[in-house]
């Protein structure tokens, strides 16, 4: 299936360079800063007054538990540890951001989320969706937007750009690194690095399919009769390669995804500052 990418990757690559390999920009006028707290990791992105990526630091971290904050102390911390990395790459405070909570999110954990950043001293100008925000920067409005993260999947169906069905099933990257763990009896840790290493792709692919196929099966589930359309993938745990392949294979429907899957939505999040 042919869905032209070109416009988001290279906003996503952009991005990916402001975190990954930063300067100094000299940039004036308004700022639209997005953060995001996962369960596996912390992302603060922030665009000009273009909606162009101008900074960004990213962090892994283990405060936030499918969307519940479980380490308050821990999340603010981090959080002002990167706004600071963030405002000196700028020379510039940050006064306010955008926050994302996953599909189904209770009010007080909403909450929890919105407190962690306002105690490092930024106002809270949105609560965005998730799949609405990862939507944006892919700039579709139909079909099923997946998004494969450290602890769950999130699955939200979108028509007309109204996100109209969501679901969050607690399966991710953290199994995957589990089954590969208990395969080559080594730590989680390890396991972590396994995963993403792409020169040991042939001895962590064909042992994850299974775990791949369990994602699937869930989409199965939360699409069967809801005519999704085309499936798009996003979230860290999509970067692995031929993951789309598998999943594309399980559900009988296109599945696509963009570059570097895990900094959509932060980005998307900044876009709705
Ligand atoms: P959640 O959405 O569950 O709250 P999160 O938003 O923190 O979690 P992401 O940052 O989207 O999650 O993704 C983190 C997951 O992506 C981790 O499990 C990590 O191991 C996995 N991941 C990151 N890079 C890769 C890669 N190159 N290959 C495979 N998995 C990866």
């Amino acid at each position: 299936m042919m869905i032209d990418f070109e416009k988001p990757n290279e906003l996503i690559a952009r991005m990916e360079q402001k975190i990954f390999c930063p300067e100094r920009p000299d940039c004036k006028g308004k700022l639209y800063t997005g953060i995001d707290l996962g369960t596996a990791n912390i992302v603060v992105t922030v665009l000009d007054e273009n909606k162009q990526p101008v900074a960004g630091a990213l962090q892994e971290a283990r405060v936030v538990k499918d969307g519940l904050v479980v380490d308050f102390i821990g999340a603010i911390n981090i959080v002002r540890k990167l706004v600071q990395q963030v405002e000196e790459k700028l020379s510039r405070s940050l006064e306010e951001a955008a926050v994302a909570i996953p599909p189904g999110t209770r009010a007080e954990d909403t909450r929890a989320i919105v407190n962690v950043v306002q105690a490092v001293g930024l106002e809270v100008t949105n609560v965005v969706d998730e799949p609405t925000a990862a939507a944006t920067v892919l700039g579709i409005k139909d079909g099923a937007v997946v998004d494969i993260g450290g602890g769950t999947t999130g699955i939200s169906i979108l028509r007309d750009g109204q996100v109209i069905y969501v679901a969050d099933e607690p399966t991710g990257g953290t199994h995957f690194s589990l089954v590969l763990a208990g395969a080559y009896n080594i730590g989680f840790e390890e396991a972590e690095r396994l995963k993403r290493d792409p020169d040991k792709y042939d001895q962590v692919f064909p042992l994850v399919i299974p775990v791949i196929e369990k994602v699937a099966d869930i989409i199965n589930t939360h699409i069967a009769g809801k005519d999704a359309g085309p499936i798009f993938l996003v979230g860290g745990t999509a970067c692995l390669e031929g993951i789309e392949k598998v999943i594309s294979r399980y559900t009988g429907l296109p599945t696509v995804k963009p570059y570097n899957p895990l900094l959509v939505t932060p980005l998307g999040i900044a876009m709705h500052c």
